[in-house]
């Protein structure tokens, strides 16, 4: 096995979106547009969401990717077009294939916007081959309890296995092309080195804590970016730092991206399509 060394570090930056939401984007940015196969990754907070707030993503559409919330502190209520709704507590994941499109709304749970609180979740965008773009919209929502965790046989590592597969255990959602979505948790000095297959694309982004991603020093809210030079990954925690880290990989799919707003497609014809449909109402409305 040999480690992946680090192409760059990129910084998250502040980013308001939504309506009254801070969010850290680690991209797209300048300079770091797409990931292929990822256009997205923004953390939510850590931020204090104060009593009778307003604030989250009110009504948009999607055509074209997947949107994965991942939670970490906070709730949130998911509602759209097709009268799916549902909430997400801290550990809770949702990854939804908004494929053909639809309209939804993602929102802070009435109870929780009502006594305020801590919010804290991240948002990857995964874009789909072509072959799936138009496929009909599927959710699969998985409770905190259900998400499978790995652990190192001195304790000192533990992970969260969203998709993928890492110290022992499986992911239980089904992704459409090869995928890994990991949340390390490593004591202070602990290490772990994980295999990325050498056809995935692949990066680090440090919740908290600082250490090292294979040698290079990295911090809280940075991004490591992979080289395609190995088929590993070292994650070490300083020595008086707990880390936080979640490992990004996939296989990229080497088509054209032709993106707008919510709308990720392939050419410039299916984007305008997109617009359109969206228009005309054809992604539907959210029902209250
Ligand atoms: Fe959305």
């Amino acid at each position: 096995m040999k480690t992946r060394s680090v192409e760059k570090i990129v910084p998250a930056l502040e980013t308001p979106e939504g309506d009254g939401m801070l969010v850290h984007r680690a991209f797209p940015a300048r300079g770091f547009t797409e990931f292929d196969p990822f256009l997205l990754l923004d953390e939510m907070g850590p931020m204090e969401v104060p009593p009778g707030s307003h604030k989250g993503f009110p009504d948009h559409p999607h055509r074209g990717f997947e949107t994965v919330t991942y939670m970490l502190a906070g709730k949130f209520e998911h509602r759209d077009s097709r009268g799916h709704a549902g909430q997400l507590g801290p550990g809770d994941v949702q990854w939804m294939t908004a494929g053909s499109g639809l309209m939804h709304s993602e929102m802070p749970e009435r109870e929780f916007l009502r006594q305020g609180g801590k919010l804290h979740g991240f948002q990857l965008w995964v874009n789909l081959p072509k072959r799936d773009k138009m496929m009909d919209p599927r959710y699969q929502e998985v409770p905190a309890a259900k998400i499978p965790e790995g652990r190192s046989a001195d304790g000192n590592v533990s992970v969260k296995v969203i998709a993928g597969e890492a110290l022992g255990a499986k992911a239980v959602i089904d992704t459409r092309i090869p995928i890994q979505f990991l949340h390390f948790k490593l004591a202070p000095g602990a290490s772990v080195t994980h295999q990325i297959p050498k056809d995935e694309n692949a990066f680090v982004y440090f919740v908290e804590g600082s250490g090292t991603v294979s040698g290079t020093a990295v911090k809280r809210k940075e991004v490591a970016i992979l080289k395609r030079d190995g088929d590993s990954v070292e994650i070490r925690a300083a020595a008086d730092s707990a880390v936080e880290a979640l490992v990004v990989a996939g296989k990229p799919l080497d088509e054209p991206v032709a993106r707008w707003g919510p709308f990720v497609m392939n050419t410039k014809d299916e984007i305008c399509q997109a617009v359109e449909d969206f228009q005309s109402g054809k992604m539907g409305v959210i029902q209250r």
